[in-house]
């Protein structure tokens, strides 16, 4: 097809896909295996660029365990959206789909699912092959700007010109890391049409917090620390999960998990010998500081588990002396370190913002799309896959596989 060029009419349907992540590509694949003449129309000069910087270049495609286990590690209500989608094309569905063309995945020991090369390049390139061999003519430097109905199909403005199609995907992504060409334009794409578009905010974003701490132990990682998000004198979660301090907060899987939940002036307890209640690290200190008086307290600390860093920064933010003889240790400082190691408390303030966010909460309301077939319930023809829709899921590989799912059913649905 030439540039403006309407596409031809021809025994399968045309459908314009707009937006070549990995939502829009399979959802093009789809559609071409269906028989479907497809053009995807991507923004960016090259497609899937997030899709290259997920799990930090490895991509964690998806996740192991029970397709039901999924359901709870999206959003309320979303879960039970992406049910039909999830079971019509699950974990195992998308692994054999990657082994069969040679890319075959590995499980890390948390369950999450890489391909076995350790490398996002490999999945992106195993994705754009079977495009090109399914007929999919994909463009680059093509940003949708507008679209509307022309007699039973639709008419698509584009940086590059118009074209038309008989069926239309929106898969723009949402709003997080808009370098990558995700900036939320789909949004207006889809109220354009009369759909309505729920509140966005980042999800999966690490935590800047009030005070140094945090940045005195940037790097360290405690695996399974359990937090507790208080907001004034209400408890708002729990969880565990690996837990890493950074330059100006945390990070790690549990604080991007629950992240979604919160907000800034929200306390975060952090304990920092996971599986140690009060009761026991107060016991375990005054072990070591009765067997050992004649050591300093940073390496009791040190001997309790903590790295050498994370025990100064607490020595500090209890305000005892880092060169203070374990023997000396009275009964108020104790407490004020079993306290700390015990349930640390770090004030959020506040949420990192989409250009450090790994997923958008928010977007295209679920109430109007056809979980069956991911079919507009406003408009007929119009299509939705990935997270354009209100759609977020945890870290661990759910976001990829829903992007995958729904991209497959939204793909089908509008080519058959
Ligand atoms: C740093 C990072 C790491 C991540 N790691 C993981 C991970 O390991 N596992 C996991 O499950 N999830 C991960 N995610 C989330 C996951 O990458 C996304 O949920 C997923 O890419 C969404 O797929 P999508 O196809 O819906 O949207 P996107 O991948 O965002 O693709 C949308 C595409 O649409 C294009 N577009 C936008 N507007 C227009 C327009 N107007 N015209 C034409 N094209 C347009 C964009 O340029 C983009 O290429 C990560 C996210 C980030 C930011």
């Amino acid at each position: 097809m030439r540039q403006g060029e309407l596409f031809e009419t021809t025994a399968g349907r045309d459908i314009l896909v707009v937006g070549a992540g990995p939502a829009g590509l399979f959802a093009a694949l789809a559609a071409a295996e269906c028989g479907a003449r497809v053009l995807v129309c991507e923004k960016m000069s090259s497609p899937g660029i997030k899709l290259l910087a997920s799990g930090s270049g490895r991509c964690n495609i998806t996740h192991a365990g029970a397709i039901e286990d999924f359901i709870p590690h999206y959003g309320a209500g979303q879960g039970r959206f992406l049910k039909h989608a999830l079971f019509s094309f699950d974990n195992l569905a998308l692994e054999a789909w990657f082994t069969r063309r040679g890319l075959p995945l590995a499980a890390d020991e948390r369950g999450k699912l890489f391909p076995a090369t350790g490398r996002a390049r490999d999945v992106l390139a195993v994705l754009l092959a079977e495009a090109g061999s399914a007929g999919v003519e994909i463009r680059g430097d093509a940003r949708v700007l507008s679209a509307r109905r022309l007699g039973g199909g639709f008419e698509v403005e584009t940086s590059e010109g118009r074209h038309a199609a008989d069926r239309l995907i929106l898969s723009t992504g949402g709003k997080s890391y808009p370098g990558t060409g995700s900036s939320g334009e789909g949004y207006a794409l889809a109220a354009s049409f009369g759909h309505q578009i729920a509140p966005t905010r980042p999800a999966l974003a690490p935590l800047v917090t009030v005070g140094g701490l945090p940045a005195a132990c940037a790097g360290i990682s405690i695996p399974e620390a359990e937090i507790v998000v208080r907001r004034g004198q209400k408890r708002v979660l729990r969880a565990r999960g690996d837990l890493l301090f950074t330059h100006k907060g945390i990070s790690g899987p549990v604080v991007l998990d629950a992240s979604r939940s919160i907000e800034s002036g929200d306390v975060v307890l952090v304990s920092l010998l996971p599986g140690m209640d009060r009761e026991l690290i107060e016991a375990e200190l005054l072990r070591q500081t009765s067997l050992h008086g004649r050591r300093g307290i940073a390496s009791c600390l040190q001997a309790l588990g903590l790295p050498e860093r994370l025990a100064d920064a607490v020595l500090e933010w209890s305000g005892v002396e880092r060169s203070l003889g374990a023997a000396s240790l009275d009964r108020s400082r104790r407490t004020r370190l079993v306290e700390a190691v015990a349930a640390l408390p770090l004030v959020v303030e506040r949420v990192g913002g989409f250009e450090e966010a790994m997923a958008t909460s928010g977007g295209v309301v679920l109430a109007e799309v056809e979980p069956r077939t991911l079919a507009s319930r406003i408009e007929p023809g119009l299509f939705f896959a990935g997270e354009i829709l209100d759609l977020d899921g945890d870290t661990g590989g759910y976001n990829l596989q829903a992007a995958f799912s729904t991209g497959r059913l939204a793909g089908i649905a509008a080519a058959t």
